[in-house]
Order: structure tokens, then sequence, then C-alpha cells
């Protein structure tokens, strides 16, 4: 055992996914903290923006509406002449039972976000790592970091545990760097160079985030991989050569990955009765990122897919 750790610490999550190969090297186990200081208008998971439980209501799923609306001791689900329901999530959010989630039949009220401790994740863990002679975990989220004690106590567990470790950042944290001897690899997002353009898609400013992909580039111990979410529209054409600027000069084991804008994420939007303002926007058309991840190769950096 490299390093001893606390399995009772616990925090907020959305899930955990295993055996996937997506996310890091190899096959791996992923984390989904809930809790997120950004707010990216393109986020395709707004569940765990919050950082406590949220209800996600799917009207179209209702099979057996006044049974659903009796469910909920707040009155918050509203049976309507036409016969469907609506949720006032005034009421609602003050309701610690989530009734309706325990006694839904039919899958329209789903929470997301519940309790876990790092032992109970460790648990989860270690039977997938068996099956594989090199395993690792993802904490991904959401911003894993902003559970600071939960998040260092997991990366401690998965050394602890011989795990190859990650995490999926939006690199704001203060003290990210402090985790990085705990980290085999970060992968960070750079969504805008521009500060004013960062604060108006993401709701913060990039100072921390430029800082830590710097640091992350010089550990010495650990690898990089800048995630670009490229959005048409909004990151995809100057912000693309300042951030060939940025990143070209840094070390040669430094990868960069563009995901492109997709809308899988917006039936999550709907189901959290938030309005996804970039809806009309068009998906990123396959030709227009194999231009730029075509531009970034010439540059001199290492372009990957996933
Ligand atoms: S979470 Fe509570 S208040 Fe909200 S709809 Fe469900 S039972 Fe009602």
């Amino acid at each position: 055992m490299e390093q001893a750790y606390d399995h009772t610490v616990n925090g907020i999550i959305t899930g955990t996914g295993h055996g996937t190969l997506r996310d890091g090297p190899g096959w791996r186990s992923i984390v989904y903290f809930k809790g997120c200081n950004f707010t990216c208008l393109w986020c395709g998971s707004p569940d765990t923006w919050s950082t406590g439980p949220e209800i996600m209501f799917f009207p179209d799923r209702v099979k057996y509406a006044a049974r659903l609306a009796a469910s909920c001791p707040a009155g918050a689900l509203n049976l309507q002449s036409s016969g469907g329901l609506i949720l006032d999530r005034g009421p609602c959010r003050a309701c610690p039972s989530h009734d309706c989630v325990r006694t839904c039949v039919d899958g329209s009220m789903e929470l997301s976000g519940y309790p876990a401790t790092v032992g109970g994740i460790i648990n989860e863990i270690l039977p997938c790592q068996r099956a594989h002679a090199h395993y690792g975990v993802t904490l991904s989220g959401g911003e894993a970091t902003l559970q600071w004690d939960f998040y260092l106590e997991l990366l401690k567990a998965c050394r602890a545990h011989g795990l190859h470790t990650a995490v999926e950042t939006n690199g704001s944290h203060p003290r990210l760097a402090q985790s990085f001897p705990l980290l085999d690899l970060v992968i960070c997002d750079l969504k805008h160079m521009d500060n004013a353009a960062h604060i108006k898609w993401t709701g913060q400013g990039n100072a921390a985030v430029l800082e830590n992909i710097r640091a992350a580039a010089a550990a010495p111990h650990t690898d990089l991989r800048v995630r670009i979410p490229l959005v048409p529209g909004i990151n995809d054409v100057k912000n693309i050569d300042h951030t060939i600027a940025f990143l070209a000069p840094m070390k040669n084991n430094l990868e960069v990955e563009i995901l492109g804008y997709h809308k899988m994420g917006v039936y999550k939007w709907k189901a959290l009765g938030r309005e996804c303002s970039l809806n009309q926007l068009p998906a990123l058309n396959s030709g227009a990122l194999q231009k730029i991840q075509d531009k970034m190769k010439r540059a001199g950096l290492c372009v990957i897919s996933s």
C-alpha cells in the first residue's frame, strides 16, 4: 500500500461508471462528482451544477399522472385538466423525502445526486480492477475539486490500491496543483482564451485555468491533456489561433483533445426546468472539427481523438 486513506470521507456524486475505455488510458472507472462553479451554456450535464440532490422531471414519460401527483406531500406536482402533470419547483426544492422518486414506477421522476463514501466507491472499483491488468479511475463531474477533501481522499485511496488516476477538471481550483502528486493524468478544459468571453460563456474568468494548465505542463510526473469543447461561433475561429499560441510552447507530452459541440444533454436542461439558450445551435460537423484538428497538428501539437 502506497498511502493510507480514510474510507469514511464522504461527498455527493451523480453516479459511477465502470469498465469504460473513455476519459483516460486503458480500462477504467469514472466517478461523477456533483457541484460545479461554472455554468457553461453548452453543458451536457447541467444536473451536476448544484451541490445538492436535484429532481429531474420527464413529463413525456408519465403514465400514472394522478398517482404521481398524490405522491408529493408538498403539492408540487399539479395535475392538469388535460391529464398532464406540472412540477412546481418552488415547494419542491425544500423537500427532503423525495417521495415522488421513491414511489415513481414510470421513470418520469429521477433524483440526480446521492451521498457516497471513499470506501463505498473503492469497493465498487476493486472487482473491476481484478478483471484487468492495468486499471484506472477518472474523477469527473461536475467539478471534482470543489469537494476538496473527498476528492483528495479518493485519489489517495486509488493510489493505495495501485490504480491509475486522472481528473477531468474545468481547471479553476486555486489548489489544483497540490493534487498533481496524486495524479497520473490531468484532463483540463480550456474553453476560451479571452477572459471576457470566458466569463460570458461559463460564468467565470480564465486566469486560474491558464495558470493551472501551465503548472500541469511543468509537473514532472503528471501527464496533461487539454480538452477543448468546440462550440460553433463561440470559440472556433480566432480563439483557436490564441489557443495554439498558448499551448504550442509547452512540453512534448501534452495532448490536445477537441470535443465537437453536441446536443445530447439538452433533454437534461428541460428535465431540470431550465432553458438551454444554445438550443438552436447546430451540432458541430465533422469536417469543421477535422480542419481545426489539422491546424493544431501543423502547429506541432499532439491532437488525439477519443
Ligand atoms: S421532491 Fe418532494 S416536493 Fe418535489 S415533487 Fe418530489 S415529493 Fe414533491
